[in-house]
C-alpha cells in the first residue's frame, strides 16, 4: 500500500513538534479532546433539522480509554466522523495559512515556540507523545469507514476498516519514555483526569473514562477490612462554567469558592465581576479583585494576566494582554467563541479582538471600582490598601497616558479628615479662593504632621494631603492638576495660607530685613539658593523649602535608588522675621559678625533637620550647640 506524504510545510511543523521544540507535550489532549467535541456540535447541529440522526444533545459523549500494556490511549467520540476526502483534506495538511504563521512565527529560533503552547496547532500535537497514531472513523450518512494510520512526517495512510457506529476513535500509541520524560504518565489515569480538567473541563459534551477505585469488600469484617479495587465510568469535567451561566443564578459562595480553587488563594476575592458582551467581540468575562495583596504582588516573580478561553477550551493560563498594567492585580477567565483555537486562524485577528476585550474590561473594572468607592467606601478604603500604589503607578506610567482614567480612584491620606479621600472630595472641601490642591510629602502622617512648614496651613484650616510613599508626588507631578486646580507642595515658599496670603507678604518686610538675608546668604554660601523671610512659618523660627523643580522627598527617593548620580533639590532657607530668633540673628548681623555666621550654619542645619536631610557635619552642629549654650 502505497504511502502519501504530508504537505511540506505540515511535514516542517511535525518535524519541529516531534523534536520536542516545545515542552508543553500535555497540551495534545486538549487538541483532541476539542476535536471530538467539535465532531459532536457538528453532528448535534445537524441533527436539529435532520430527524434520522437519531440523537439528541444529551447522547454525545467523548470516551477516554488507557491500555497501559498495549501503550494505546484512545479518544473516542460519536461525533460527525470522516469520510476518505475528509480525511485526505483535514489530516494530511495542516491548515494553510496557519503553518504560514507558524513558520514566521517560530522561525529557526527554537525559543519562540511558545506560539504552540498559547494557541495550540490541533490533530498534529498528538505526534508529540505518540510514535503512531490511528484514526478510525465513519461519517455520518456513510455506510464505509476508514482508517488513517501515521507514524509521523515519513507518510499517511488510508485504507477502508469496520466500524459499526458513527463517529472517531483517535488511537494514540504512547512513545517509551526517556530520560527527559516520561511518556507513560499519559497512560495514567491520574494524570488523564488532570489534564481534562486542567484544559477541558468546560467542554459541554461529558468526557468519560474508567476510573479505577478501592472499596472495603463487603463482607469483610469492620475490624479486619479487606479492600478490593473496582472500576467505574466516570464523568471528567465539570462541563458548564460557571461563567457562562446567569450571574443572578450563581450564589456568592459558589463563586468563591471558583475563585479560591481556581486561583489558589485561601481567601475569598473582594470584588465579583460578571461580564457578558456581545457585539463586535462576544465573550464572558469573570474577574476577581482579591481581598489581599498576593505576598510577592511587586516583585518579579508575580505573574499578572486572565486565563483565555474559547469556548471553554483553555488557550492561555496568564494572558497578560487583557489586562492593563494598572490592574494587573485583577485575576479570572474570560471566554470567547470568537477566538480560535488553533494558529491556522490568523494570529492578527487574534491581536484585534484580545485588544477590544482588554479595553472593554479596563472600562469594566475602572467602573466597578468607581462603584465601590461610592458605595462602599470601607471596602474601597481595603482595597486601596491592598493595590491603591499600583494605580498611582498608573497614573505615572506611559507618560500619564492612563491618568484621565484613573485619577477619579486615586485617594490621599488628608490632614483635616484623618483618612485617606478621593480627589473630588478635597475639591468639594475647598475653601472661597483657594486656588491649589496642597500636598505635603514625608515619610509617615506622623511625621508630616509635625513639619513646621505646614502650621500656617493648617492654622488656617486649610486641607492638605500627606504624600508617604514614593510615587505619591510623582502623581501629582503627572496628574498636574485635577478639575483644573493645580497641585502644590504646602512645604514649597509658594504655598502660604489662602485668604491671608497678601497680608502676610506686607508684613513679612522683605526689604526692611535685606541686609540679613544677604549676610546669611553669604554665610553659607552654595549650599542654599536663596534666604528669604518665610510666608508659611508661624510659630517655629525656620525651614527649608525646596525650588520649584525636584522636591526633598523626591531626592530623598533618588538618592536611594541612584547614589551615584543623586539629584539634588534647590534649598531655600526660609526664615521668620517675627520670631525672637531672627530678631537674635539681626542683632549679631551688626553687633558679632563671626557669631551670626555660626547662627546662620545653625538655624540652615536645623532646615536640613527638620526636612528629614542629612547634615554635612553632624558632629560639627553639635559642636556649635553646644558652644552656644555656653
Ligand atoms: P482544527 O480543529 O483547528 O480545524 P485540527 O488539526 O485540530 O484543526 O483538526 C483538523 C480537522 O480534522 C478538523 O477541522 C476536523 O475537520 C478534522 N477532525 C479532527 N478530529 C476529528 C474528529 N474527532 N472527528 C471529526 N473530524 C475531526
Ligand atoms: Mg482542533
Amino acid at each position: 500500500m502505497a504511502k502519501k506524504q504530508f504537505k511540506a510545510e505540515s511535514k516542517r511543523l511535525l518535524d519541529l513538534m516531534v523534536n520536542s521544540i516545545y515542552t508543553h507535550h500535555e497540551i495534545f489532549l486538549r487538541e483532541i479532546v476539542s476535536n471530538a467535541s467539535d465532531a459532536c456540535d457538528k453532528l448535534c447541529y445537524k441533527a436539529l433539522t435532520d430527524e434520522s440522526v437519531g440523537l439528541g444533545r444529551k447522547d454525545f459523549k467523548i470516551e477516554i480509554r488507557a491500555d497501559k500494556d498495549a501503550r494505546l490511549l484512545t479518544v473516542s467520540d460519536n461525533g460527525v466522523g470522516m469520510d476518505k476526502e475528509d480525511l485526505e483534506r483535514n489530516l494530511g495538511v495542516i491548515a494553510s495559512s496557519g503553518s504560514f504563521q507558524f513558520k514566521q512565527e517560530v522561525g529557526d529560533d527554537a525559543k519562540d515556540t511558545d506560539v504552540i503552547g498559547q494557541f495550540g496547532v490541533g490533530f498534529y500535537s498528538a505526534f508529540m507523545v505518540a510514535d503512531h497514531i490511528t484514526v478510525v472513523t465513519k461519517k455520518y450518512g456513510c455506510d464505509t469507514a476508514y482508517m488513517w494510520q501515521s507514524s509521523g512526517a515519513d507518510g499517511y495512510t488510508v485504507t477502508e476498516c469496520e466500524k459499526d457506529a458513527v463517529g472517531t476513535d483517535i488511537i494514540m500509541h504512547i512513545r517509551p519514555d526517556t530520560d527527559d520524560e516520561k511518556y507513560s504518565e499519559f497512560l495514567e489515569g491520574w494524570r488523564i483526569q488532570e489534564l481534562v480538567r486542567k484544559y477541558s473541563d468546560y467542554i459541554r459534551f461529558p468526557i468519560r473514562m474508567e476510573v479505577s477505585k478501592t472499596r472495603k469488600k463487603e463482607d469483610s469484617p469492620d475490624d479486619k477490612p479487606e479492600y478490593e479495587t473496582y472500576s467505574e465510568v466516570e464523568t471528567l469535567n465539570s462541563m458548564v462554567p460557571i461563567w457562562q451561566r446567569q450571574k443572578s443564578k450563581v450564589k456568592k459562595e459558589e463563586y468563591d469558592k471558583f475563585y479560591r480553587d481556581k486561583f489558589s488563594d485561601y481567601a475569598d476575592p473582594q470584588r465579583v465581576i460578571a461580564v457578558s458582551a456581545e457585539g463586535t467581540v462576544t465573550y464572558k468575562a469573570l474577574l476577581f479583585i482579591p481581598s489581599q495583596q498576593p505576598f510577592n504582588y511587586y516583585s518579579k516573580d508575580f505573574e499578572a494576566g486572565l486565563q483565555l478561553y474559547s469556548n471553554g477550551v483553555l488557550i492561555m493560563d496568564k494572558c497578560a494582554d487583557l489586562l492593563p498594567e494598572h490592574f494587573r492585580f485583577v485575576r479570572g477567565v474570560v471566554d470567547s467563541p470568537d477566538l480560535s483555537l488553533n494558529i491556522s486562524r490568523e494570529l492578527l485577528q487574534h491581536d484585534r479582538q484580545l485588544k477590544v476585550i482588554a479595553s472593554n474590561l479596563d472600562k469594566k473594572i475602572r467602573a466597578d471600582l468607581a462603584k465601590m468607592m461610592k458605595d462602599e467606601p470601607e471596602d474601597y478604603a481595603k482595597f486601596w490598601k491592598n493595590f491603591g500604589r499600583q494605580l498611582k503607578y498608573g497614573v505615572v506610567a506611559d507618560f500619564g497616558t492612563h491618568k484621565a482614567d484613573l485619577q477619579d480612584l486615586l485617594l490621599f491620606y488628608s490632614s483635616t479628615e484623618k483618612k485617606p479621600v478621593s480627589l473630588a472630595d478635597y475639591l468639594s472641601r475647598m475653601k472661597e479662593g483657594q486656588e491649589s490642591i496642597y500636598y505635603a510629602a514625608g515619610e509617615t502622617v506622623e511625621s508630616i504632621d509635625r513639619l513646621p512648614q505646614l502650621e500656617g496651613l493648617k492654622d488656617a484650616g486649610t486641607e492638605i494631603l500627606y504624600f508617604t510613599e514614593d510615587v505619591d508626588e510623582f502623581t501629582a507631578q503627572t496628574l498636574m492638576t485635577y478639575q483644573e486646580k493645580k497641585f502644590l507642595s504646602a512645604l514649597s515658599g509658594d504655598a502660604a495660607p489662602a485668604e491671608d496670603g497678601e497680608k502676610k507678604q506686607e508684613e513679612s518686610g522683605e526689604d526692611d530685613h535685606k541686609a540679613v538675608f544677604d549676610f546669611v546668604k553669604e554665610a553659607l554660601g552654595d549650599q542654599v539658593k536663596e534666604v528669604k523671610a518665610s510666608k508659611i512659618l508661624k510659630s517655629h523660627p525656620v525651614c527649608l523649602t525646596a525650588g520649584a523643580g525636584l522636591s526633598f522627598e523626591m531626592e530623598k527617593y533618588f538618592a536611594a535608588v541612584q547614589p551615584e548620580q543623586a539629584l539634588k533639590a534647590d534649598r531655600i532657607l526660609e526664615l521668620n522675621t517675627a520670631h525672637p530668633v531672627f530678631a537674635a540673628l539681626e542683632r549679631a548681623v551688626t553687633d558679632d559678625p563671626e557669631k551670626a555666621k555660626k547662627y546662620a550654619t545653625l538655624l540652615f542645619d536645623q532646615g536640613l533637620l527638620i526636612a528629614g536631610l542629612p547634615l554635612e557635619d553632624p558632629s560639627g552642629y553639635t559642636d556649635l550647640v553646644c558652644e552656644l549654650l555656653v
